[in-house]
């Protein structure tokens, strides 16, 4: 018996190849743009016809290739980007395994012309089936001009699963907005038919993420940027108020490369909790950057997935810098960067990644990190990171579970990983806190002054007070002296009834007294309610309002109405024992900066931002 067992003729084992690789016009952008962008371009023009089936090509003025490598380049895992295994670790380019070229020239009729600066002429190759028709020199401007006509035109099959052109343009323009988004610091164009259909100029990232979404965004993004020896993160993300019921935008970028991941996403999602409803989707363009012995990225075939070497440290790091550039948008939401040019370059406005950066990111090794300087606000613990990892370990998967109730006990938090900007406003706390119109509280920190809205601070206090007292230890309940009764309407006393174990913890001691009627023997200790009558009325009344709102659990909107009913209410004179109280109280919480539905508790202002507005 003949073995039966033959190699294949390359030019099938590339359209098998291309299988991969290639799918659909769209995989053929997504490798011709990167390999622009590989290449140094500073300008990368994308033309596409007939939804890329007829035609795509790319124009860059990259590096451009020798003839050698021109002709080169077409075959199979021929790459200028790796040269042994542990390149494989030190990945930085978009490319790096050679099957692009390949697979692209192995299922259509490819044109290519490059020039480098040192030649005096270019290469034109002509390509197709993986056969090479034409190679000659031609006068060519430096760069390379590649374009790719009638995608599998020698796979019938593969044509023919081809979708409609709007849905392979689709395609096409998500990943145009991919690469694009990812490097602001080139310029990009996309024509489709003969029409310019982008021109996307140099900028910040900022400004390109507006000009491919739309300037409605340049109002509702809030800066992400928080480096640390480990990885830096930064980018944008939607104001909770711009969150969508639908998916759409959120993009991922590690190293620069899009990548999906349903993982940190929910890392994001989890940040925003409370802050948008469950069902809603938030907005965010957010870059990752690590060194790339930490990922792999030869996981997947069009590298959009990639494997993180430890993955629980990436969500803890994304989740804790969303939370804290939330914050931070909530307590600044006066001083406005866009105002001045010249404030918009000094912080918190996009800032593009530089070289320096991302070469101390790749400089950096795991495991002398943590308890580094910039990162003070992050990371609290200075243990070993040993510990800290452990730590993650653990709550890590129970944070998870629990998106929308974190469980974790808030002292065990504060030893971890925790965003907490209060921590970095030290009050001074011999300067006596200033009452204005019986509203705002005035207080002197290291960095400036803080601006304190009385009453959305103590909703915060006893948002989390109710809060810890709903999942633990009971408030201790304050025995009323002449017990009051309340009468209450059908609807309503079912509600009431409905409420009472949870009251009870929270040191409401109210019981039902027949029909309708209640009588309330017992309110917490430390708060004070003055009329308990009224108080059990309006906090009813805050709930059902509340009840409108579907998004809430039954004990969150419990927690907000006691909140709420109980805060100390703008017009109320404080003595400053009670400003002290305040303000020791409100920092004392997990998250001070932001009321419990979601509004600044404070406004920091700052002496450097202060003088720079006056021009000092
Ligand atoms: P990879 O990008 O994984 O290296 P490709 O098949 O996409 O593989 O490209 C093969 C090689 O061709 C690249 O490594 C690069 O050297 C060269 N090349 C491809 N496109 C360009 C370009 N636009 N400009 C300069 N060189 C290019
Ligand atoms: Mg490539």
């Amino acid at each position: 018996m003949p073995d039966r067992i033959q190699l294949l003729p390359e030019n099938i084992a590339n359209q098998i190849a291309a299988g991969e690789v290639i799918q659909r016009p769209a995989s053929a952008v997504k490798e011709l743009l990167e390999n622009a962008v590989d290449a140094g371009a500073t300008a990368i023009k994308l033309i596409v016809n007939d939804a890329g089936k007829s035609l795509i090509q790319v124009i860059d003025d990259g590096n451009g290739m020798s003839e050698t490598d021109a002709r080169m380049s077409f075959e199979r895992h021929a790459t200028s980007k790796i040269n042994t295994i542990d390149d494989l670790f030190r990945i930085r380019t978009m490319g790096f395994r050679g099957e692009a070229l390949a697979s692209i020239a192995a299922v259509a009729q490819v044109e290519l012309r490059t020039r480098r600066e040192e030649d005096q002429l270019g290469t034109s190759i002509e390509i197709e089936n993986s056969l090479v028709l034409r190679q000659e020199p031609v006068a060519a401007p430096v760069g390379t001009n590649i374009s790719m006509k009638n995608v599998f035109f020698n796979v019938p099959a593969r044509r023919n699963f081809l979708k409609s052109n709007a849905a392979e343009m689709r395609h096409i323009i998500d990943e145009f907005l991919r690469v694009s988004m990812a490097f602001p610091n080139i310029f990009f164009s996309l024509t489709a038919n003969g029409q310019e259909l982008f021109h996307l100029e140099k900028g910040s990232l900022k400004q390109r993420i507006v000009q491919l979404l739309g300037v409605t965004y340049n109002s509702k993004l809030v800066s992400v940027l928080e480096n640390t020896d480990y990885l830096n993160i930064y980018g944008f993300i939607g104001k909770p108020e711009a969150a969508k019921r639908t998916r759409g935008d959120q993009y991922f970028f590690v190293n620069n490369r899009f990548i999906r991941s349903a993982y940190l996403n929910h890392a994001v999602v989890g940040a925003y909790q409370e802050m948008i409803p469950s069902d809603s989707f938030p907005f965010y363009v957010l870059f990752i950057d690590l060194d790339p012995a930490q990922i792999d990225i030869n996981v997947h075939p069009t590298k959009q997935e990639i494997k993180f070497e430890d993955e629980k440290i990436v969500y803890a790091f994304v989740q804790a810098a969303v939370k804290h550039a939330l914050a931070q948008f909530s307590i600044t939401p006066t001083l406005d960067f866009d105002l001045d040019p010249s404030i918009q370059q000094l912080d918190a406005v996009s800032k593009p990644f530089t070289e320096e950066k991302r070469a101390s990111a790749a400089g950096s090794s795991l495991y002398h990190t943590f308890s580094q300087k910039n990162q003070a606000h992050i990371i609290e613990n200075k243990s070993e990171l040993k510990n800290w990892r452990d730590f993650y370990e653990k709550t890590g998967d129970q944070e998870l579970k629990n998106k929308n109730s974190p469980e974790e006990d808030p002292e065990t938090a504060r030893e971890g990983l925790m965003i907490k900007p209060a921590q970095r406003l030290s009050l001074i706390e011999d300067l006596e806190p200033l009452q204005i119109h019986n509203q705002f509280i005035i207080a002197a920190t290291n960095a400036g002054f803080i601006v304190i809205h009385q009453q959305l601070a103590h909703e915060r206090v006893l948002y989390e007070k109710f809060e810890s007292a709903s999942r633990g230890k009971p408030m201790v309940t304050q025995k009323s002296l002449f017990p009051t009764s309340l009468e209450l309407a059908p609807s309503d006393s079912v509600l009431l009834e409905e409420l009472l174990p949870e009251l009870h913890q929270l040191g409401y001691q109210v019981e039902t007294f027949g029909k309708n009627s209640f009588v309330i023997q017992g309110t917490p200790a430390d708060v004070e309610t003055g009329n308990e009558k009224l108080a059990i009325e309006q906090m009813l009344e805050q709930y059902k309002h509340f009840t409108s709102e579907m998004k809430f659990s039954k004990r969150e909107k419990l927690l907000r109405s006691l909140a709420w009913q109980q805060a100390i209410k703008t017009g109320k004179n404080l003595a400053p024992t009670e400003m002290k109280r305040l303000l020791r109280e409100l920092f004392a919480c997990l998250q001070p900066n932001i009321s419990p539905s979601g509004q600044p508790t404070y406004i920091e202002f700052k002496t450097e931002y202060l003088a720079k507005i006056f021009g000092k």
